[in-house]
């Protein structure tokens, strides 16, 4: 079996690699300069941020064997059991980053970076990818991990029934400030807060959760204030989320700073199934629009696609 799959975030890698084990052959392409998609992790000078995913938990039996095995190779470590105190339940983090997960993912895969999939066109008896400078990359079938607004515009003019209410599903929008501080942000010993104040989803110290070596703040507004204020130039941006983080840098200066914009940062409607097939079984759509909207979500709708399409 030849399949495409679109998208090398955390669920495409993920049924990437089971496909390939169970003896398909598999291209990924990714329109980003290299994989994760939100699993990103960006360095300024010696500080690194994890800039999307900032952490990740486990509810079940599949990723919980998936991070097993991410802790006995040193690639996650338990951050904290809690950012308001100890409720039990691990925090999993990447010392490496959250991106070094996807670059472990990736290992040994044939994924393709940068390049940019332009519609997915079912063939005779199979699907192929068209990209953008109109290379088709013929296969059997096609997984698109893409958010759903994106893979809805990769399939709008194929010929196949599209069930629309699958694509009905709006992102949450999340804007990030990634701060170099001249000493440690005030964030007491865990290093980071959730839901702080209503204009602030998450902030968080990256040197005190291990991945950076000099302090570096992660804050990403929430979801209200980025809608609000998304098509603030960037500069009047800058100034607004230093006034949102003002309180944990405390009595750290802010040493360089760059703002990130997540579009499609949190599916606002789940799907129900982990993952979706059109009726002959050629286009799978997965993603964690699916199976919830976490690093563990995108994970199990990747296995999820992967078995779908080898029955
Ligand atoms: C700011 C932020 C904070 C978060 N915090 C957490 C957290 O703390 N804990 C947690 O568990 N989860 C968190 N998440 C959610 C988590 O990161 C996601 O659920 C998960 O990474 C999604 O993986 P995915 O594979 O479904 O999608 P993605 O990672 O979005 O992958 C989709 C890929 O498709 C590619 N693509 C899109 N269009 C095309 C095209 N036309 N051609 C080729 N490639 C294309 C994109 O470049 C991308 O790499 C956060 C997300 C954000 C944005």
């Amino acid at each position: 079996m030849r399949i495409t799959i679109i998208g090398a975030g955390v669920s495409g890698l993920v049924a990437g690699r089971r496909l390939v084990d169970a003896g398909a052959t598999v291209i990924i392409v990714d329109k980003g300069r290299s994989v994760g998609g939100r699993l990103a992790t960006r360095r300024i000078g010696g500080a690194t941020f994890d800039h999307g995913a900032q952490f990740f938990t486990v509810r079940t039996p599949a990723f919980q064997a998936q991070v097993d095995d991410w802790v006995e190779r040193g690639l996650v470590e338990v951050w904290t059991h809690g950012f308001a105190g100890d409720d039990g339940h691990p925090r999993y983090a990447a010392p490496g980053g959250m991106n070094s997960l996807a670059k472990d993912l990736a290992t040994g895969l044939d994924v393709r970076c940068p390049v940019m999939a332009f519609a997915v066109r079912p063939s005779e008896g199979g699907c192929d990818v068209v990209l953008d400078d109109a290379t088709v990359i013929a296969g059997d079938a096609v997984v698109v991990t893409t958010p759903l607004p994106q893979a809805f515009s990769l399939m709008a003019d194929a010929p196949i029934e599209i069930d629309r209410d699958v694509f009905h599903a709006d992102y949450d929008r999340t804007i990030a400030l990634l701060a170099v501080l001249d000493r440690p942000a005030d964030l007491g010993s865990v290093g980071a807060r959730q839901a702080p104040s209503d204009d602030v989803a998450f902030v968080a110290d990256n040197q005190r959760k291990g991945v950076s070596e000099v302090p570096a703040l992660t804050l990403h507004a929430a979801p209200e204030w980025s809608l609000a204020h998304w098509d603030d130039d960037i500069e009047a941006l800058a100034i607004g989320l230093e006034a949102l983080a003002a309180p944990f840098v405390g009595e750290a200066e802010i040493v360089e700073r760059q703002v990130k914009k997540w579009r499609f940062a949190t599916p606002q409607r789940v799907w129900p199934e982990p993952c979706w097939t059109t009726l002959d079984g050629r286009i799978v759509l997965a993603g964690d629009a699916f199976a919830g909207p976490k690093v563990e979500g995108a994970h199990n709708s990747g296995l999820a696609a992967a078995h779908a399409l080898l029955g």
